[in-house]
C-alpha cells in the first residue's frame, strides 16, 4: 500500500508539473453539450423547465445590462437600467412589476470606525431592529466600510470594505489585489467611460420586482434576489449582470402562461447593494411585519407573503481558481469550478437555511448539466443577510465570498475589466449552471407544474 501510494504521488507531480509548465496553453475543452434528458423524466415538470434554460439567452440578457455600464445607484444609467429591466419583466409575463421606494442619504463619513454601523443603518432610513443585526462581523465590516466610503458624491468608494474579506474565515494559500476603481479614466473602453461618467448623488432610490402568484397558498412565497446597481467603471457584466439575469431568466419561465406553481415566487433586482445592501435592507425594514396578511380583509391578496427563504445570486461566472504565487491568474475557468451555496451560520434561521443549501445541492446533483454546488456557512457581504435572522437566506456565488472572493480569486471585482468581453462561454456556463440549480430547486419547493 505504502511503495503503491508513493508511487502514485510520483505520478501525480510529474502530471502537475506538465500541467504547470504548459499553464499558457489552451486546455482540452470540457463537455459542453447539455445533458440529455433522461427517457423515465421525459414528463418531470422540472426537467422540462431547466431545459427552458438557454446559454445564449442568458448571455444576451446579462448583455442587455451591460448597455447600461456598472449601473451605479444614484445616477441616470441606474436608473434606465430599472427601467429597461421592468419592460423586460413586463415582456415576460411577470405582471404586475412593482417597486419598493426608500430614500439614500449616505451621511458623511464618521469621524471613527466605531460608528460605521450606525451609519450603514441611517443609510438605509431604516429602524435599528434591522435583520442584519446579528450580521457576522465580516459582512457588517464589508458594508459599512463601503457606506462610509460612498459618502462623497463625485469621489468613489475607497477600497477598504470593499476589497474586504467576509465571512471570518482567516485566509490561506496565495492571494490577488482587491479593491474599487474609482477611476474612470482607468477604463481605456471610451464608449463605456463616458457611459459611466456621470456622478451618483443622494436621494430616492426605486427597486423593481415581480411575483408569480402561488395557486393554492399565495400567501407564502420564495424570493429570488440579485442587485442590479454596480461599481468600478465597467459594465457591471460580471457584478452583477450575471445574477440579475439569472433572476431575469427565472422569473420569464415561471411567468409562462402554462406554468403554475402552488407557492408564490417573488422576484427581485436590488438596488445599493454596493452602499451597504441598503435595498435588501429597505425592503424587510418596510415588509418584514406585513407577511402573510390578507389585505384587504378577504380579498384573497398578499401583498407581502410569509417568506419561505430567500435565495440570492452575486457574481455567477468566474472561477478560475486560487492566484498563483505571483497573483496573476488562469485564463480558463477551472475544470472543478463550482457554484458555492452559503447560509449564515450564526443567523437565528441558520438550521432553517442550511436545510436551503442542501436542497439547492440536492437540485444541482440532478438537475445541472456541468458544475457541481459546494455548500458553505460563511454568507456575508450580500443582500440576503438582512433576511437571515427572519427566514431561510441563501447565497450563490462563482466562490466563497469571504476566502476566495475576498482574496482576489475575481481580478474583475470592481475593476475596469468587468466587462462583457471579458467571459468565455465556460465562465457564462458557471453562472447558467447557477440558474439551473435555483430554477430546478424553487419548482420543487414552489410546487410547478406544466398545464
Ligand atoms: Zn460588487
Amino acid at each position: 500500500m505504502k511503495l503503491s501510494s508513493v508511487a502514485y504521488s510520483a505520478a501525480m507531480f510529474v502530471a502537475a508539473s506538465v500541467l504547470l509548465a504548459s499553464a499558457q496553453t489552451p486546455t482540452p475543452s470540457q463537455p459542453q453539450a447539455p445533458a440529455v434528458a433522461q427517457p423515465a423524466a421525459v414528463d418531470d415538470p422540472v426537467r422540462m423547465l431547466v431545459g427552458r434554460l438557454d446559454l445564449e439567452r442568458y448571455k444576451a440578457t446579462i448583455k442587455g445590462l451591460t448597455q447600461f455600464g456598472d449601473r451605479r445607484q444614484g445616477t441616470d444609467r441606474n436608473r434606465a437600467a430599472t427601467d429597461w429591466i421592468e419592460t423586460q419583466l413586463k415582456s415576460y409575463g411577470c405582471t404586475p412589476t412593482e417597486r419598493i421606494k426608500y430614500e439614500y442619504q449616505p451621511a458623511p463619513r464618521a469621524a471613527g470606525s466605531g460608528g460605521a454601523a450606525a451609519v450603514g443603518r441611517g443609510a438605509a432610513g431604516a429602524t435599528g431592529a434591522a435583520g442584519g443585526a446579528a450580521a457576522p462581523t465580516g459582512g457588517r465590516a464589508g458594508a459599512t466600510g463601503a457606506t462610509a466610503a460612498a459618502g462623497g458624491t463625485a469621489a468613489a468608494p475607497a477600497a477598504q470594505g470593499r476589497g474586504g474579506r467576509g465571512g471570518g474565515n482567516p485566509p490561506k494559500g496565495n492571494r490577488g489585489p482587491t479593491g474599487v476603481n474609482n477611476d474612470p479614466m482607468k477604463q481605456p473602453d471610451l464608449k463605456v467611460r463616458e457611459l459611466d461618467m456621470q456622478p451618483t448623488t443622494p436621494g430616492p432610490r426605486e427597486q423593481v420586482y415581480c411575483t408569480k402568484i402561488g395557486t393554492t397558498h399565495p400567501e407564502e412565497m420564495y424570493i429570488i434576489g440579485a442587485h442590479m446597481d454596480g461599481l468600478g467603471y465597467a459594465e457591471a457584466a460580471n457584478d452583477n449582470g450575471s445574477g440579475t439575469a439569472l433572476v431575469m431568466e427565472l422569473a420569464r419561465i415561471f411567468s409562462a402562461p402554462n406554468v403554475q406553481t402552488d407557492r408564490s415566487i417573488r422576484f427581485i433586482l436590488w438596488n445599493n447593494e454596493e452602499t451597504g445592501l441598503n435595498g435588501a435592507h429597505a425592503y424587510v425594514d418596510q415588509r418584514r411585519e406585513r407577511q402573510g396578511k390578507e389585505d384587504p380583509p378577504g380579498s384573497g391578496k398578499y401583498p407581502e407573503p410569509k417568506w419561505l427563504g430567500m435565495i440570492q445570486h452575486d457574481m455567477m461566472l468566474f472561477d478560475h481558481g486560487m492566484p498563483r504565487a505571483d497573483g496573476t491568474l488562469s485564463p480558463e475557468q477551472r475544470p472543478e469550478a463550482d457554484v458555492n451555496v452559503e447560509f449564515a451560520g450564526t443567523a437565528k434561521m441558520a438550521a432553517e437555511a442550511q436545510a436551503l443549501a442542501w436542497q439547492l445541492r440536492a437540485s444541482n446533483d440532478r438537475y445541472a448539466t456541468d458544475y457541481p454546488v459546494t455548500v458553505g456557512n460563511r454568507m456575508s457581504n450580500t443582500d440576503s443577510v438582512p433576511f437571515q435572522d427572519y427566514t431561510a437566506a441563501v447565497s450563490l456565488r462563482e466562490a466563497e465570498r469571504g476566502s476566495q472572493v475576498g482574496s482576489g480569486w475575481d481580478p474583475s471585482w470592481h475593476t475596469p475589466i468587468d466587462m462583457f468581453a471579458t467571459f468565455s462561454d465556460k465562465d457564462f456556463r458557471l453562472g447558467l449552471n447557477a440558474a439551473q440549480t435555483t430554477l430546478a430547486a424553487v419548482a420543487q419547493l414552489a410546487g410547478a407544474t406544466i398545464k
